[in-house]
């Protein structure tokens, strides 16, 4: 059964989509902070490190997520917006407010990661 995006549902998804990025560029910006060479205090060397990979990791999820959202306002510039990348299935509003940026309805979802056994970003 497929179900079209409202105008205003279409709308809602796109300032979710918007608020999520400027958070996301935020948190980057931060996490980049937090990467800067830190300093030749001796100490707090170790703790930093282990602190920069995790920032490290932290920025690269952010990066890909952020990849995820550009491309679905890309999608909604274009008329894409919504449908799944996979089965071409509408993806229903409900899931697409929780995950405005997923390319994927539920089912190949759930198959994909059933397939892998983990989560992790796509391709
Ligand atoms: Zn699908």
């Amino acid at each position: 059964m497929s179900q079209k995006l409202s105008p205003a549902q279409f709308d809602e998804l796109k300032s979710l989509l918007l608020t999520r990025r400027s958070e996301l560029q935020q948190e980057m910006q931060q996490n980049r902070e937090n990467l800067a060479p830190p300093s030749a205090d001796e100490g707090g060397m170790v703790q930093r490190n282990v602190a920069r990979e995790v920032d490290q990791a932290l920025t690269d999820i952010d990066a890909a997520d952020l990849a995820r959202i550009d491309r679905a306002l890309k999608a909604m510039a274009d008329g894409s917006y919504g449908i799944c990348g996979e089965c071409g299935c509408d993806i229903p509003f409900e899931r697409l407010k929780i995950e405005p940026q997923t390319e994927h309805c539920v089912t190949c979802k759930g198959r994909w990661e059933q397939a892998s056994g983990q989560i992790k970003a796509r391709p």
